[in-house]
């Protein structure tokens, strides 16, 4: 899909010159596509570019790949194979073609309603970083969204979610039903053009087109747009103003239903992020409150629920419902803070000079009376710097300038060479 404006800023010249690259990959190995904003593509380049895209569409359509699945769960169990190098559904007549390739045998229906788990995760940090949630918090997600009365999800970078969902549909009396949108075409093998779009999120592109367009449209029109809700868990090294942009369009084209509510209400929705991107998302949210629940990860060295206690997980709900119907497990040590009208995690101590419940990381936070707010345990207040801060620090470094510009003054997201953009 489109390409990016970036801006590239040079240290002390006045503006910084735009450019285009991939929206997607953040890693220029992955993806080298680059072009000055003012620069004259050639023809023969233009070409050469069209070319390079033929060259790297998927080999099978999704159309081809719901074809291929109807033929697969027909086949015998002893003839079902997956090959873990080509990360593909064989039909006996390919297995040839993948000989000398690591297969899985017997692929059972089980397998085959749980792709996360078949399929291997693309952790390539500066593309997909797919790291997929640990079941208890897949099941706490899906519980809350059921219990706040959900009955559609709009899946969007949740492939474990989106399968749990599907499979709970096929097994039981569960009336919850799911499309997921992600840039990961490998899914187009297990679900149907109903239950997957092809879908990049830092563009907002469809690349089923039109059609897949529709498709996402349809799924938020139904029921006139009620008890639907999009949940989103992007590659936390995305740029939050790209993601936003998007978000903000699949929220517009729910707001577009017959329902008349909706022009002044928000699509539901749970932007799955971590804490320290707060301020950044509530720039283009105001809406949105963080929720102190800390989302586990199955393939996360860092995030995931350790047999040896508990490794905090940065990640948490953002959202624009309200907090207090957001119920947080007691079990795992959620409490209730009537003052606060929200959940909040064990260590969250409610600070009676801020009124609120002020950790962030679910460390017990401690209140400065000269910075008039509650920092980290581990800060302390520096009177050169005037500020707290960590104890190891250089005092000199305190003009950070904005991340776009460089200049100091503001923020990345008050940047008035922003505004151009
Ligand atoms: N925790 C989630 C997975 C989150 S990982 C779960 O268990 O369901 C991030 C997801 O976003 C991956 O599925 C990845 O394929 C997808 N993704 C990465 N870049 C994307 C993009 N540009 N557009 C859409 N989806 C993307
Ligand atoms: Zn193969
Ligand atoms: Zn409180
Ligand atoms: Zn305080
Ligand atoms: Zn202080």
């Amino acid at each position: 899909g489109p390409a990016l404006l970036f801006v590239k800023t040079g240290q002390g010249k006045e503006e910084g010159r735009r450019f285009y690259a991939c929206s997607a990959c953040r890693d220029r190995k992955d993806c080298n596509f680059f072009q000055w904003e003012d620069e004259k593509v050639s023809e023969t380049r233009l070409a050469a570019r069209e070319e390079y895209n033929r060259n790297h569409q998927p080999s099978l359509t999704h159309r081809q790949n719901v074809d291929r699945y109807k033929n697969f769960v027909l086949l015998p169990l002893s003839k079902r194979r997956f090959c873990l190098d080509c990360q593909q559904l064989l039909l006996p007549a390919e297995w040839e073609k993948h000989s000398d390739h690591q297969f899985l045998c017997d692929v059972t229906t089980a397998q085959l309603k749980s792709p996360s788990q078949l399929l291997y995760p693309l952790e390539n940090k500066k593309t997909n970083a797919q790291y997929l949630f640990a079941d208890r918090s897949c099941r706490f997600l899906l519980n809350l969204l059921t219990d706040l009365g959900f009955r559609r999800v709009l899946s969007v970078g949740t492939p474990r979610l989106h399968e749990m969902i599907q499979s709970k549909a096929s097994q039981e009396e569960f009336s919850v039903r799911s499309l997921l949108l992600d840039i990961d075409f490998r899914y187009s093998q297990f679900y149907t053009e109903d239950e997957f779009c092809h879908y990049n999120m830092f563009n907002h592109h469809f690349f089923g087109g039109e059609a897949a367009h529709e498709t996402c449209r349809k799924f938020l029109y139904e029921e006139n747009g009620e008890r639907v809700i999009m949940v989103t868990d992007p590659p936390f090294g995305g740029l939050v103003e790209a993601l936003a942009s998007s978000f903000k369009k699949l929220m517009a084209m729910w707001r577009e239903t017959e329902n008349e509510d909706h022009a002044k209400k928000e699509m539901p929705m749970f932007w799955i992020f971590p804490y320290f991107f707060e301020s950044r998302i509530l720039d283009f949210f105001p809406s949105f409150s963080m929720m102190d629940y800390q989302v586990d990860y199955d393939n996360h060295a860092l995030y995931k629920h350790g047999k040896t206690g508990r490794r905090q997980s940065p990640v948490r709900i953002f959202t624009n419902l309200t907090p207090s119907t957001i119920v947080l497990p007691e079990e795992e040590g959620y409490r209730f803070c009537t003052v606060c009208q929200r959940y909040v995690s064990s260590g969250n101590q409610h600070c009676e000079i801020c009124n609120s419940c002020t950790s962030k990381d679910g460390r017990r936070w401690k209140h400065c009376v000269l910075c008039k707010k509650c920092v980290k345990p581990s800060w302390f207040h520096c009177n050169n710097c005037d500020c707290c801060t960590l104890p190891k620090h250089s005092c000199e470094k305190t003009e950070v300038g904005c991340f776009v510009c460089g200049k100091a003054g503001h923020k990345r997201s008050a940047c008035p060479s922003l505004s151009r953009t």
